[in-house]
């Protein structure tokens, strides 16, 4: 019980941490992670994959990117969106146009 406590703590954090280093947008699509959208912890390196759960093989995404990622590799997803195989997920309707910069995120 304790522990469950702790680990679901910890990942609070590296979210919080993820998304202040990102400035609020989502490392996988780029695009900002609205406050009404909970942001998910993806593995950069999956953890199924042998990932680590460090600050240094999180980022902080919306759930529906991570979703689409699973367990590829950051590498993986951008070859299979350049082949055609997978498309990012729209951003939300509420998004403003000039939220398309920054340097996260695969556009
Ligand atoms: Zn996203």
């Amino acid at each position: 019980m304790r522990r469950r406590y702790a680990l679901k703590s910890m990942r609070r954090t590296f979210t919080a941490i993820c998304m202040l280093a990102q400035g609020g947008r989502c490392a996988i699509c780029g695009h900002p992670i609205l406050p009404h959208e909970v942001p998910v912890l993806d593995h950069v390196i999956p953890w199924s994959r042998g990932g680590e759960h460090s600050l240094e093989n999180v980022q902080a995404a919306h759930w529906r990117c991570d979703n689409l990622k699973g367990d590829m590799t950051m590498d993986e997803l951008r070859a299979a969106i350049q082949q055609g195989r997978l498309r990012l997920p729209e951003p939300p309707e509420e998004e403003p146009p000039s939220a398309m910069e920054g340097e996260y995120g695969l556009q």
